[in-house]
Order: structure tokens, then C-alpha cells, then sequence
């Protein structure tokens, strides 16, 4: 069997012209969705992501604006301003972009943004509301993932899922995402043993620890989706994921590449939210 290779990109392409005529439909009402970025400290890989977001959100005609705050500045002019942004009504979403400098409560600042701005989904309440089923905003990378599957029409109920990986912003809620879709997960971590003898009896395996080369074809079984999340930086610069792709795509049915796989869609699902906040602020109006 060789897998089909999921082309991240072009769901992400088809996802973003829905998104943008929602925008639109809104701009049409003299609603402009907006997203406000908050920065600490000059971080080279975060003024990439930045960057990205930044023109992603103007070409799905979404208004973005950038708040940089030196690396010293205080937690209460931090939370001032995030204060401020939840109180301006002009302003749909708000995302700090981590990390954050040491001296900065990364908690202090998450747990003051409003709960129904938090387009990252990093709120407490938001992640809690995963717990039940009744989350505001989905955190962006495993909604991309969801949206993959469903794209994909990958069946999720009743299917035996392993997570490996579980950070509080991939694993565990993608872990949560998938049980409330009637998913069995296993979820994974460093200190599991023989990591391969959750990964061989799934039927869906996601990827997200940041370590290349962790999934090998043996660890999969023959038919099994694959997904990885992973971004690792080669010593040769090469851009790759947790899964040896050349290995597994020959066992698995379906395998997302990197890049070009969960990347679009962490973006495309950050869009996704921020014009679901607009609407939503629409109504309540
Ligand atoms: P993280 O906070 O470092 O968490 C990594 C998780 O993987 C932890 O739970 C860790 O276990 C587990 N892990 C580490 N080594 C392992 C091993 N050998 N076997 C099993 N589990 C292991 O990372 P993250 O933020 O979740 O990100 C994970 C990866 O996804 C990174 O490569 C990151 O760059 C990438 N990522 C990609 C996107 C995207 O848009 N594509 C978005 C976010 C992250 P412990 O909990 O025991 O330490």
C-alpha cells in the first residue's frame, strides 16, 4: 500500500475562500473582522509566525494589527493594554504570541483575555470547555487537524486514535477533540513505554513531539492514517517532521507531508476563529 499524501496546502486554500467570504459578508454589513497580535521582546522565529499570520489575515480581508512591547516591559502594561482590547469593540480577536520573555506570567496574560476573544482557544475556559464538548474556539492546530480529517472524510467515530505528543496546545486537546467525536484515544508522551505499542494498534496516528524521525513504518499499521504535526530544523537546514515520511507513506493509507501538511492549516484555522468571533459579536450586538 502507498499512501495518498494529503495536500495541507489546497485544503487550506479551499478553507480560506469560505473564510473570506464570511469576511466579506461582514465587511458588507460595515463589519470588519479584526485580530490584534501582542509581542514581547524580539524573538526571530515568533516574527516569522507573525509575519505569516499578518498577510494571511489581509488576504482573507481580515484587519490585523501588531502591539510590540519591548522585551522589558511590565506585566501591568500588558495586561493594561489587553484590558483595553477586550473592552474595544472594534477588536474581535486578540493572541499573544508565544513564548514570552521569563519575567511575564504566560498564565496571568491567557487567563485575561476575554474569554470570547481568545481566537488561540488558550483561555482556561476554553480549554476546559474541550473537556465537555463546549468550547468557544478551538485551538488552532488540532482544529487544523479536525478539518484535515473531515476534508479527508476520514471516519473518526469508533476508530482507535493515538496522540503522541501532550503539550497543553497540541496533544492534549487534540487527544480531547477526537474523544468528543467518539474517537478511542491513547495519548503518549516521553515517558511512555514502547511507544510503538500504542502507535501499531491505531487506525489514526497523530504526531506532535518534536523529534525527527520518532514514527517509523514498523510502529504503523498497514492501512493507518498518519498525521504529523511536527516542525523540526535539520543540522542541514532541512524542514521535517516527527515521521519518516519515505518509510511510512509505503504502509500507511493516508500521510500529511512537511511542510506542506498541518502547517496551512494552523494559520487557516487562526482566520477561522477570528471571523467566528466577529459573527458572534454581530449577533450579541
Ligand atoms: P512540546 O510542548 O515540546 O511537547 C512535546 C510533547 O511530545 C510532550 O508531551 C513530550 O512529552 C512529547 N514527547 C517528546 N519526546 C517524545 C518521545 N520520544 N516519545 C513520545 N512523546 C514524546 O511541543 P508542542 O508545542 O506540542 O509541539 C510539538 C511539535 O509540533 C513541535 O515540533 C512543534 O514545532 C510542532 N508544532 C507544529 C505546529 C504546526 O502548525 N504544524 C503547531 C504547533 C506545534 P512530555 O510531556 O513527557 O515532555
Amino acid at each position: 500500500m502507498v499512501a495518498k499524501i494529503i495536500d495541507g496546502v489546497a485544503i487550506a486554500k479551499a478553507v480560506r475562500v469560505g473564510i473570506a467570504a464570511r469576511a466579506q459578508a461582514l465587511a458588507a454589513r460595515g463589519i470588519q473582522p479584526s485580530l490584534t497580535v501582542i509581542v514581547v521582546g524580539e524573538n526571530p522565529a515568533s516574527a516569522v509566525y507573525v509575519r505569516n499570520k499578518v498577510r494571511a489575515c489581509g488576504e482573507a480581508g481580515i484587519h490585523s494589527d501588531v502591539v510590540h512591547f519591548p522585551g522589558d516591559a511590565t506585566e501591568d502594561q500588558i495586561l493594561s493594554r489587553i484590558r483595553a482590547l477586550n473592552a474595544d469593540q472594534t477588536v474581535h480577536g486578540i493572541l499573544v504570541q508565544l513564548p514570552l520573555p521569563q519575567h511575564i506570567s504566560v498564565r496571568r496574560l491567557l487567563e485575561t483575555i476575554a474569554v470570547d476573544k481568545d481566537v488561540d482557544g488558550f483561555h482556561l475556559y476554553n480549554v476546559g470547555g474541550l473537556v465537555i464538548g463546549q468550547t468557544v474556539f478551538p485551538p488552532c492546530t488540532p482544529y487544523g487537524v479536525q478539518k484535515i480529517l473531515e476534508h479527508e472524510n476520514i471516519e473518526i467515530e469508533g476508530k482507535n486514535v493515538t496522540v503522541v505528543g501532550a503539550s497543553n496546545i497540541v496533544g492534549k486537546p487534540m487527544a480531547l477533540m477526537l474523544m468528543q467525536r467518539e474517537a478511542t484515544v491513547a495519548i503518549c508522551h516521553a515517558k511512555t513505554r514502547d511507544l510503538a505499542q500504542y502507535t501499531i494498534l491505531a487506525d489514526i496516528v497523530v504526531v506532535a513531539a518534536g523529534k525527527p524521525g520518532l514514527i517509523v513504518a514498523p510502529m504503523i499499521r498497514t492501512g493507518a492514517v498518519v498525521i504529523d504535526v511536527g516542525i523540526n530544523f535539520l543540522p542541514n537546514g532541512k524542514l521535517v517532521g516527527d515521521v519518516d515520511f519515505e518509510g511510512v507513506r509505503q504502509k500507511a493509507s493516508y500521510i500529511t507531508p512537511v511542510p506542506g501538511g498541518v502547517g496551512p492549516m494552523t494559520v487557516t484555522m487562526l482566520l477561522e476563529n477570528t471571523v467566528a468571533a466577529a459573527e458572534r459579536a454581530t449577533k450579541a450586538a
